[in-house]
């Protein structure tokens, strides 16, 4: 799969354009309306945002809805009032496409960046019909995760894209929904989207804060988290009147809101070249391959006495497994945890691993 870096989509940030900026790596920022619904509400959003330093504006024109008789976007229309503010602007503009028609007219009005939601992720034919639409184009486009927390979906997708021959590619991480109401709108499972960074390194990932916390408030703590695990852009959703707006109003911010959120995050570096810094790593490392080794060490002689207590049974003729001792397992090991400072969960979560092997060498044992 070939892979364009960010630097090459040609979409300078307008803070670029205006002031010359550090060198140092910057997050790829999207802000815009969630959907676009009026000429003025489109202009006067994004012009309100024309100097915060963004890559790309974003709009919704054609809005993937849960329930029906909701607001279902403006349709073609809104390409055209996108178009004249990109004209007056000079911004990029991005929008959703989920059909060879949505590729097509976004292509006619000159749209700069398109992604795919992740109502579309989820559906290969859907998929497929985008990416036969944008064979021999050359455009950046986006694919969010699909909505259930699928990596081979994910890739499969981006792989359909790829191979329809777009090279300006990015995965867009936008949270996983679940069936019970949670604290987000959509669960993160951060690990998804870094299993995908280990598989795909080359592939730039943003993240969008705005659909995955559901609520304005959750925007800048979510985005610091993407930041700290050095995604490279970022979608957020920017209304000039987030209250009234026709969809997704809970999770939007003023463009004033949204400069000042711009202006809190912090950028980490990949790495430093300092020598300080890399001298206290390099120790905190080393200190960490110890423990590992020991953790290792520790485990091989537990899985060692766990086969002669197998054996044991088997002789004995008893079960390989007793549900009280596990019972006894599962509540001691996370209280010992806890009052040494670990996470409860995380601790249980070890030991059901853990649990599991020594089930496994057990019962190996028996059906030799
Ligand atoms: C959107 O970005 O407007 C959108 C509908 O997002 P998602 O596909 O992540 O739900
Ligand atoms: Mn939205």
């Amino acid at each position: 799969m070939k892979i364009e870096p960010l630097e090459n989509w040609g979409m300078p940030s307008t803070a670029e354009i205006e002031v010359a900026v550090a060198s140092r790596k910057k997050p790829f920022i999207i802000a815009g309306p969630c959907s676009a619904e009026t000429p003025e509400q489109l202009l006067e959003t994004c012009r309100a945002l024309a100097h915060t330093g963004i890559n790309a504006l974003r709009a919704g024109i054609w809005k993937p809805r849960t329930r029906p008789n909701s607001f279902e976007g403006v349709g073609e229309i809104g390409l055209q009032w996108f178009k004249e503010v990109r004209d007056e602007l000079g911004i990029p503009i991005a929008t959703e496409v989920a059909t060879a028609t949505h590729v097509e007219l976004a292509l006619k009005y000159g749209v700069d960046l398109l992604w795919i939601g992740a109502r579309s992720t989820v559906n290969p034919f859907t998929v497929q019909e985008i990416a036969d639409a944008l064979r021999g184009v050359d455009i950046p486009v986006i694919v969010k995760n699909p909505l259930n927390p699928e990596l081979a979906l994910w890739i499969g997708a981006l792989e359909r894209v790829a191979n329809a021959g777009i090279t300006k590619l990015a995965a867009m991480h936008r949270g996983f929904s679940t069936f019970e109401k949670t604290k987000y709108r959509n669960q993160p499972m951060w690990q998804v989207a870094i299993e995908l960074r280990s598989q795909m390194p080359e592939l730039p990932l943003f993240f969008d804060p705005s659909h995955t916390g559901g609520k304005r408030e959750y925007i800048y703590p979510l985005a610091q988290k993407a930041l700290d695990l050095d995604y490279d852009g970022l979608m957020i959703e920017a209304h000039i009147d987030p209250d009234k707006a026709w969809s997704d109003a809970a999770q939007q911010v003023t463009p004033a809101m949204f400069a000042q959120i711009l202006g809190q995050l912090k950028i980490r570096e990949a790495t430093s070249d300092n020598v300080e810094f890399q001298n206290a790593i390099e120790e905190m490392r080393s200190k960490i391959d110890a423990i590992d080794r020991e953790i290792v060490e520790l485990l091989a002689a537990r899985m060692n006495i766990v086969e002669k207590l197998g054996v044991y049974k088997r002789e004995n003729n008893v079960a390989a497994f007793q549900v009280d001792r596990w019972i006894k397992i599962f509540q001691s090991r996370p209280e010992w945890g806890q009052k040494m400072g670990l996470n409860k969960d995380f601790v249980g979560l070890v030991f059901k691993v853990i649990h599991d092997e020594s089930i496994r060498i057990q019962t190996a044992k028996i059906s030799d």
